[in-house]
């Protein structure tokens, strides 16, 4: 039988332990996950693409099916070229519904074939994101819980270069 291939993409801008929970639920239903680092949205990353790979390679390597990728040009063509059969989003609140629905209508414009799933949030993931972790990382808050242990001290490690170069 084929291969069930999902890709879960996202700007990863530090992974959370929100986005790790969906994609190892993801692991759990596909042969083979594809976790696609997008780059080219025109929000300013906080990490470069290798880094936000290394740390998501590095917090999902228990996952044997779960493979970390980058790309830089149409989410639809990235999943094409992986013969994908479905993309994986999370849903956190109503508030990120709009947004995905538009998404998914285009996508599914673009490639009737490629089908998108959502996975609910857990309840205690429903506000958490990448940038709230950011901005309170960023004031010295404490994000223990939110995100991987060794994002938190990537997380730190950010905040004090930045502050050293001021
Ligand atoms: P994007 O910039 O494409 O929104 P993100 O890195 O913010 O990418 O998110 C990637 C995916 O992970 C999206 O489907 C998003 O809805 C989902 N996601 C983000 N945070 C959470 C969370 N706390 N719980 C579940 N899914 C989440």
């Amino acid at each position: 039988m084929l291969n069930k291939v999902a890709v879960v993409p996202g700007s990863f801008d530090p992974i959370t332990n929100g986005h790790l929970d969906i994609i190892r639920r993801a692991a759990d239903i596909f042969d083979i996950v594809y976790v696609a680092v997008m780059n080219n949205s025109s929000k300013r990353p906080l990490f470069d693409v290798q880094e936000r790979m290394d740390l998501i390679k590095e917090v999902t390597n228990s996952l044997s099916n779960v493979k970390v990728e980058s790309s830089s040009g149409l989410l639809i063509n990235y999943a094409k070229s992986k013969n994908a059969n479905a993309i994986i989003r999370g849903l956190r609140a109503v508030s990120d519904f709009e947004y995905e629905m538009q998404i998914t209508a285009m996508n599914r414009f673009l490639d009737e074939h490629i089908e998108t799933f959502f996975i609910m949030t857990q309840n205690k993931h429903s506000f958490l994101s990448s940038s709230i972790v950011k901005e309170v990382s960023q004031y010295g808050g404490n994000i223990h819980g939110l995100v991987p242990d060794l994002v938190e001290d990537a997380l730190k490690e950010k905040y004090k270069q930045k502050l050293d170069r001021k």
